[in-house]
């Protein structure tokens, strides 16, 4: 049995405390009309004729039980049930700044009301049927909303969302759950079930549930957000980046420095998505290597970022340093033994704006070494590989294993091949490369994107947004028109009933007795409710609604 609404009036302040201008204190329950009369006073020209009529606004004062005043105030009567919680909801609407709001409240517990827990307006809507699980979820979702991208989401979320979708494909399973079920009963009237529509029903149901869960990328990026960590040698540009890619100057907006961790973070959106950088920034100079470049804190910000940004200087190219800092991170390589990053990696070279021009960087090429430092899939290296019988790996002294000289006689269709001291323009398309190619094998498999910048003139900057989204697996949300998403409980619930239904059509196909279908059929209908709030548990409601804050 679903728990049911507690019977008990309950009051909150449910705007920001101590800011804004207006304060509200809101009274929800069957006896929120009578306490009301306890704190205010009508006032002004209208008659105020107790009990008040349903949404109307009325002015007056609030007093204590002395009849002290406390507060100018209006007051807004919902009545059961055109109310968000369904049942008698009294607004008071008081000077903001706290204190009024405050003691306003404690007339109001004064006269019988309970002070609400978290989300307890929401959840009683929730209760009295007003809004479904999904729904109460994505008020939540709504006031936290940390971009207009979550916000629109949440609102899809509040207005269709995805209980209805869910609603209706668990209706679909109780009616194939009734036809088998009647078949157990029933067996010798029963005309034979029609096996094909059933697997067709059932198939057509999981596609619903895959497409649900396909929201679930978006909604976890809208909600969370990324975290991503800027690393690299001292100098490359790495707060600079920062601070014009948040295209502000104070882009430090929390400084956690020094205390815990030496990490600066700031905040931006990227695509509608949230994104939290961690900068290395602040190393000091020193003769330790390991201390110069900061190892540990940029493993600490790698360990828990989603991208990892490696920031080179496109001008000086590759460095020493820069295989000292790739080996702290990411390990040898393709070996992820002792890889502190987690996440997924980006390559910028920054100061592209000190890059020499096309003549002069053609002289680079033609020259005898070009030092190539990633290679997009499928692309260049794969072909350098297969063309070349010359390939051989001949690690070098200074930098271990991780680079290999390949000879090469032939043509090459060779695609985007990023040539550091090149810069932008540096795809040496469909060369013939008789040189000597120096490959840092190391970067081959590790950064997914490569991106010019110049923190100076901002050059690069969209370029850098699209990679970061990519990586991310991020629809496009900043166009506009979010739809709804599934967050984490409803997407565990749906995984579920889709194992379910596959059971259902495997029980099918093997022509399994029908009782092995209808259990299996009832655990995806049990697990459909679950997100919907059909089927709940107190359990599930604690879970749900904990996480709100007091007056939602
Ligand atoms: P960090 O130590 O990696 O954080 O590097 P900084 O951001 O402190 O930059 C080091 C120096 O490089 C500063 O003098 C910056 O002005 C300069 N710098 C950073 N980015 C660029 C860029 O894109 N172009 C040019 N020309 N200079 C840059
Ligand atoms: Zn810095």
């Amino acid at each position: 049995a679903l728990p049911t609404a507690e019977e008990d009036t309950i009051a909150a302040i449910v705007t920001g405390i101590s800011q804004g201008s207006v304060a509200i204190i809101r009274l929800s329950g069957s006896e929120a009309v009578q306490m009301a009369a306890r704190v205010f006073r009508p006032g002004g020209k209208f008659k105020f004729n107790w009990g008040p009529e349903s949404h109307r606004v009325y002015y007056g004062t609030a007093v204590d039980g002395e009849e002290n005043a406390l507060d100018e105030v209006l007051l807004i009567s919902m009545l059961s049930p055109r109310s968000y919680t369904c049942e008698d909801v009294i607004e008071l609407h008081c000077h903001g700044g706290g204190v009024c709001a405050q003691r306003v409240l404690q007339a109001c517990i004064e006269a019988g009301a309970r002070p609400a827990r978290p989300g307890e307006f929401t959840l009683r809507a929730f209760l009295n049927g007003r809004l479904d699980l999904t729904q109460a979820e994505n008020v939540l979702q709504l006031v936290q909303a940390r971009t207009p991208a979550a916000a629109d989401s949440a609102l899809a979320g509040v207005r269709d969302g995805v209980g209805e979708a869910v609603s209706t494909m668990r209706l679909q399973c109780l009616q194939l759950l009734a036809e088998l079920e009647a078949r157990l009963d029933f067996d010798e009237d029963m005309p034979d079930m029609d096996m094909q529509r059933l697997k067709q029903s059932v198939a057509s149901i999981q596609q619903g549930i895959e497409g649900a869960l396909r929201t679930a990328r978006q909604s976890t990026l809208l909600r969370q957000g990324l975290q991503v960590a800027i690393v690299g040698r001292p100098n490359v540009g790495k707060s600079s980046l920062l601070n014009a890619w948040t295209r502000t100057n104070r882009a430090i907006v929390t400084d956690i420095a020094g205390t815990t961790r030496d990490v600066l973070e700031a905040g931006l959106v990227v695509g509608g998505v949230p994104v939290t950088l961690l900068d290395t920034a602040g190393i000091r100079d020193s003769s330790d290597v390991v201390e110069r470049l900061g190892v540990e804190r940029s493993q600490a910000a790698a360990a828990q970022a989603d991208i990892v940004v490696m920031v080179i200087d496109a001008q000086v190219g590759w460095t020493q340093e820069d295989t000292d800092i790739f080996h702290s991170l990411w390990g040898n390589g393709a070996n992820t033994k002792g890889c502190s990053v987690k996440g997924l990696s980006l390559l910028v070279a920054n100061k592209q704006d000190l890059v020499k021009t096309e003549e002069e960087k053609s002289q680079v090429i033609s020259g005898h070494s070009v030092e190539i430092l990633g290679i997009r899939e499928s692309s260049g290296l794969n072909e350098i590989e297969r063309h070349s019988d010359a390939l051989s790996h001949q690690g070098t002294a200074a930098s271990g294993a991780d680079e290999v000289s390949a000879s090469i006689g032939s043509p090459l269709p060779v695609q985007p091949v990023y040539n550091i001291a090149g810069g932008k323009n540096s795809k040496l398309e469909h060369m013939n490369m008789s040189s000597q190619l120096r490959l840092p094998l190391i970067c081959r498999e590790t950064f997914q994107e490569v991106v010019f910048t110049s923190a100076t003139t901002r050059q690069g900057l969209e370029e850098l947004d699209a990679g970061i989204l990519a990586l991310a697996g991020a629809p496009d949300l900043a166009a506009g028109g979010v739809s709804w998403s599934v967050n984490e409980r409803q997407s565990e619930a749906l995984v579920r009933a889709h194992e379910g239904l596959m059971r259902v059509s495997e029980s099918v196909s093997q022509n399994l007795p029908i009782d092995f279908w209808t259990i299996d059929m009832r655990s995806a209908i049990m697990a459909l409710g679950e997100v919907t709030g059909d089927e709940v548990t107190e359990q599930i409601l604690d879970n749900v609604f904990s996480r709100f804050c007091i007056g939602k």
